[in-house]
């Protein structure tokens, strides 16, 4: 086995023994990036001196008897981290050429528990869009199959964990961007209960969805990512001042007497029948090992879309009235006004999709159609959290697919918005009800990775770690690797 295709808590332990150092991981790890990554581009930029540096940092704070999870693991971070003195763009021109002068709170965090930073991951413009096919720098490739996408918008960070070119990575996930490209790159992916991780230096697309969430080989990586990252922040109002437990002791593969509710109108029509049959085989794997798989309703899962495709386009076009040319990034050259530079750098720095939602939010927002829209979807937004509610009344945890169908082909969904949309229409419930979930996969429709999501309510990431982990355990769909 080469060291770049240890997962992290693997590493973990020949580090703590001393049998590799920090050093001879990373070299790996970015040889690995170096052969592999034109074909994949999960990456916008690599900092290899940086990695390097951070490397010998680790292994001197082992030799000085630090020990820790992560001291010493090479990560990759989605671009939309703050990250000091390293350019952070979020897929967007308007960028280009922003440098933070700090570090988000996720960042600090990681790096006080001494990893190893490899670089920026690509993604869909300021996270809008499935597919990363919205960036403003190419596309990233599926390993599985490169001539498909890896999903979005965390696609970077989930191509590289599944293309061995990181050991794990940071995502964030507004509507399913950690989970969806988890499960087209065949890898785990968890977003926290919205507030369980700090959002401060996470460059804001919709703030009340929002979270930073976590990509890796396995649930045991997720759950370690996750208990670096966890936390209250005084720097994010929103960020919850409660206890974090620890998540590895969470991880046992006992599910016996738990109940499992699988909400019918996610298993409907237009489900690809190759997702709709690996996820009720793993219903039987955890009704074998004792599980109460228990049939529910969440009545209100239809609307999750629509009110999903008001909400956030509201808070973006607010979110990203700051981009004026002047305070970041990218400013039109020939602007003759003051007004001009306003107009010519959003003209020109922001990309169709951007543009689209800057103008559904603001009309969703103004005056006449407030109440109709805005209004009516916050609405909604309270009665699809009340499904989740009761649905936890009856049960532990909820199982459903992460997405309709497998990756699908670059450019296949580019001209219709609505299509690429829908392939959300699993994740974004959950956004909007505030909760935690986890993305695993749980099969292979002709050669390309299906997942399925474990649901848990508010700050119940450790039912979602426990459930996972023991289909993990059951099963070695986590295991497969693509051939690239
Ligand atoms: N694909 C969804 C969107 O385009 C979700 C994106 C996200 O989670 N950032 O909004």
């Amino acid at each position: 086995m080469k060291l770049y295709e240890l997962t992290i808590h693997q590493a973990g332990e020949l580090l703590r023994n001393k049998s590799i150092s920090s050093v001879e991981l990373t070299r790996s790890v970015l040889e690995r990036i170096a052969a592999t990554d034109d074909k994949v581009c999960a990456y916008l930029r690599t900092t290899p001196e940086r990695a390097l540096h951070d490397a010998e940092q680790a292994d001197q704070r082992r030799a000085a008897g630090e020990d820790g999870p992560l001291l010493g693991i090479p990560l990759a971070i989605k671009d939309v981290l703050s990250t000091q003195g390293v350019e952070t763009t979020c897929g967007s021109r308007i960028l280009q050429g922003y440098v933070p002068p700090f570090d988000a709170t996720v960042i600090q965090k990681l790096r006080a528990a001494g990893c190893v930073m490899l670089g920026k991951t690509n993604t869909d413009e300021f996270t809008m869009g499935s597919s990363t096919e919205n960036s403003a720098y190419g596309v990233t490739h599926n390993p599985w199959d490169l001539t498909r996408v890896p999903g979005g918008s965390s696609g970077g960070s989930a191509a590289a964990v599944a293309a061995d070119e990181c050991l794990g990575a940071l995502g964030t996930d507004t509507g399913g961007s950690v989970r969806q490209p988890a499960a087209f790159c065949g890898i785990a992916g968890l977003k926290p209960t919205y507030g369980r991780v700090s959002r401060y230096g996470l460059v804001a697309y919709a703030s009340s969805l929002d979270q930073v969430g976590t990509l890796g080989k396995d649930v045991t990586d997720c759950a370690i990512l996750l208990q670096a990252i966890a936390g209250h922040d005084p720097k994010d109002a929103t960020s919850a001042n409660l206890p974090v437990p620890d998540y590895r002791a969470a991880l046992r593969p006992d599910v016996a007497g738990m109940r499992l509710g699988v909400p019918r109108e996610y298993l409907a029509e237009g489900i690809d029948p190759r997702v709709e049959s690996a996820v009720r085989a793993a219903l039987d794997v955890w009704a074998g090992m004792g599980a109460e798989i228990v049939d529910i309703s969440m009545p209100h899962t239809e609307y999750a879309l629509p009110v999903y495709y008001l909400i956030s386009p509201a808070e973006a076009s607010a979110n990203l009235a700051r981009y004026d040319g002047i305070r970041y990034g990218y400013s039109y050259p020939q602007a003759k006004d003051i007004w001009d530079v306003y107009r010519k750098s959003r003209e020109h720095g922001f990309g169709p999709e951007v543009k689209r939602r800057i103008m559904l939010g603001t009309y969703a927002l103004s005056a006449g159609y407030y109440d109709a829209y805005y209004l009516k979807a916050q609405k909604v937004r309270t009665l699809i959290k009340q499904d989740f509610d009761r649905a936890y009344e009856q049960c532990n945890a909820l199982i459903v697919p992460t997405t309709p169908m497998p990756a699908f082909r670059i450019g296949e969904k580019v001209d219709d918005p609505l299509q690429m949309y829908l392939t959300d229409i699993f994740t974004l419930s959950l956004n909007l009800a505030g909760g935690c979930g986890i993305s695993i996969p749980c099969g292979l429709a002709d050669g390309l990775p299906v997942g399925l999501q474990v649901f848990g309510n508010l700050y119940d990431e450790e039912t979602i770690l426990r459930v996972a982990y023991a289909y993990e355990q059951a099963t070695d769909w986590h295991l497969r690797k693509p051939g690239i």
